[in-house]
């Protein structure tokens, strides 16, 4: 670091250290990296995207040529047969949810196979709340397979689970604010196989932070429908907000009637100037994802250096950009935010500070600093203050950034004597 911010000889040290250490897995994020560019650069020039198609249309927004041409090259690059990608979805849960509203029918059974699914899911599924229209109210069943103790998937469990009323095989990839390992496309590989055994039921994954960390996508590996939202990893920390949903042909046609009403479908919607920000963003999100990678990576060499256990390790092979640091107690976890927003670009002058959520039965302490709200592509962390007192970051679109961002983390938590 140089004379702009103020480190201690000891995180300078162990920063040094980290580098080293990170080197190998540098190198691999790079290959996938470089791999992903080409690929998404090739979906670029086969679908012949020029500037006429970031015209904004408004009202209707019949014949929105970018909106069409961006859908299929969204597509190309997730190996799908077709997508949707829309600033009018307004979230991660609200995208799963239209895929969700869009593909079950009354009757149905969803069967999520690797235990209890993200928070936000849970309103939309019907696990908690009533009355508000979720999945339970319109005659949906739920089911889910518990994980295994050690968080791996249960494939006996879910080979039991199995039968011809299941419609829906639903899959986390990333594991939100828990410990479990995430899935890589290789293990969703081998959940899908699991399940064509015995059921033709319709795969679906929720993809969100998994976008381009690895060289191909879920849908490449068995699932029929994948979906995530725009300010993780596909949005490249340039799309203003929106949300993504892309796999077999007719499940995207299905949803696309929930999207927006049965009948109109796709026809509408219009860009209303979002679409240049949507198409730079995909084709910088290769790039992002790895800037965002090795950020987590650095994180995670950094704290093993000072005595902490990071999962994943600094040096596993990663499937998400989610790096979560034990750091033992409740101090450590709020000094770890309160320093890390010293080193975000928009709002380093505010303190956070620990609150009650909405849902969570602790208090929760998160740092941003984010050019778009709530941006998780943009360095940020949560930390419920709780056992096992883990905090979760993600994001930097810009690992030089990034690396300030951690090690300032690691300076406050050393000012504060927490560093044995
Ligand atoms: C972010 C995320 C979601 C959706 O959350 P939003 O905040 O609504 O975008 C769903 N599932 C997982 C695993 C996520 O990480």
């Amino acid at each position: 670091m140089n004379s702009f911010f103020k480190v201690d000889d000891v995180i300078t040290a162990a920063s040094k250290k980290a580098m080293e250490v990170s080197s190998a897995s540098f190198a691999r994020i790079d290959e996938v990296r470089a791999y992903n560019q080409e690929k998404v650069l090739a979906a670029f020039v086969k679908n012949s995207v020029n500037e006429s198609h970031f015209t904004e249309s408004t009202g209707y927004g019949y014949g929105d040529r970018g909106r069409d041409v961006l859908d299929q090259v969204l597509a190309d690059c997730v190996g799908s047969e077709d997508s949707l990608i829309r600033h009018s979805l307004t979230c991660g849960t609200h995208t799963l949810g239209v895929a969700l509203f869009g593909l079950l029918r009354p009757g149905d059974i969803m069967l999520c196979v690797t235990g209890t699914p993200y928070d936000t899911i849970h309103g939309v599924i019907g696990i908690t709340g009533s009355g508000m229209g979720s999945l339970k109210d319109y005659g949906v069943t739920y089911k889910q397979v518990d994980l295994l103790p050690d968080g791996t998937v249960d494939y006996e469990g879910i080979e039991k689970a199995l039968n011809e009323k299941i419609a829906m095989v639903y899959i986390q990839r990333s594991r939100g604010y828990s410990l479990r390992p995430s899935l890589g496309v290789a293990d969703i590989e081998k959940i899908a196989k699991t399940v064509r055994e015995k059921s033709d039921a319709v795969i679906m994954v929720d993809n969100c932070y998994g976008e381009f960390v690895e060289k191909t996508e879920p849908v490449s590996h068995g699932a029929d429908i994948i979906a995530g939202s725009l300010i993780k990893n596909p949005g490249g920390g340039i799309a203003k907000c929106g949300g993504y949903i892309a796999g077999r042909a007719d499940l995207v046609e299905k949803c696309s009637y929930r999207m927006t009403v049965p009948g109109l479908g796709r026809e509408v919607g219009p860009s209303l100037g979002q679409s240049r920000g949507m198409f730079m963003g995909l084709f910088n999100a290769p790039h992002i994802v790895g800037e965002a990678l090795k950020t987590a990576v650095f994180a995670a060499s950094l704290f093993e250096e000072l005595g902490f256990e990071a999962t994943p390790k600094s040096n596993e092979a990663r499937v998400d950009i989610i790096q979560a640091l034990k750091l033992c107690n409740s101090d450590t976890l709020v000094a770890f935010c309160q320093g890390m927003q010293k080193g975000a670009p928009i709002d380093s002058n505010v303190c956070p500070e620990p609150w009650d959520m909405p849902g969570y039965d602790s208090k929760v302490i998160m740092s941003a600093g984010a050019f778009t709200g709530g941006s998780s592509i943009e360095l940020s962390s949560d930390a419920p203050l709780r056992e096992p007192y883990a905090v979760w970051m993600q994001g930097s679109m810009n690992f030089d950034s990034g690396k300030i961002g951690v090690m300032l983390a690691a300076q406050e938590i050393y000012k504060r004597g927490l560093i044995k």
